[in-house]
């Protein structure tokens, strides 16, 4: 049985309120909100950093981009903007080892982010 918080979520095994799952991909909100939306889209693949993908996961990064503007436009954020975030090891500040990409939305941003 997976160790994972990721894989146990996305399994059903640990209940938290999917905003979106496609059976490759699912979405929930993140427990520690940093912005008014902010969302985790995550592939229900186990892939513990950004640098473990392979050319075969490739689809799979390129469909996170999809959900995170049908969510856009479905909750109607599209047009004041969002940020999509992937943190890769210590320095970006990685703590759950199971890919995912933060959707921000509903303020304006930093630029450089911290
Ligand atoms: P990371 O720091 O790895 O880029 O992002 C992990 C994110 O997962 C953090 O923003 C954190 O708030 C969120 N998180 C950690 N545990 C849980 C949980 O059990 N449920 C939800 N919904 N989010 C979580
Ligand atoms: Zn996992």
């Amino acid at each position: 049985m997976s160790e994972c918080l990721f894989c146990k979520i996305g399994d059903g095994e640990i209940p938290a309120t999917k905003v979106h799952d496609d059976g490759a991909i699912f979405v929930i909100r993140d427990l520690n909100p940093q912005a008014p939306i902010h969302l985790l889209i995550i592939p229900h693949l186990h892939v513990e950093t950004l640098l473990d993908l392979t050319p075969h996961d490739y689809t799979l990064v390129g469909r996170i981009f999809a959900v995170a503007a049908g969510i856009a436009r479905e909750e109607g954020f599209d047009a004041d903007g969002y940020r999509v975030v992937a943190n890769c090891n210590r320095n970006a500040g990685q703590t759950v080892f199971h890919i995912h990409f933060h959707l921000l939305a509903g303020r304006e941003m930093g630029w450089p982010p911290g």
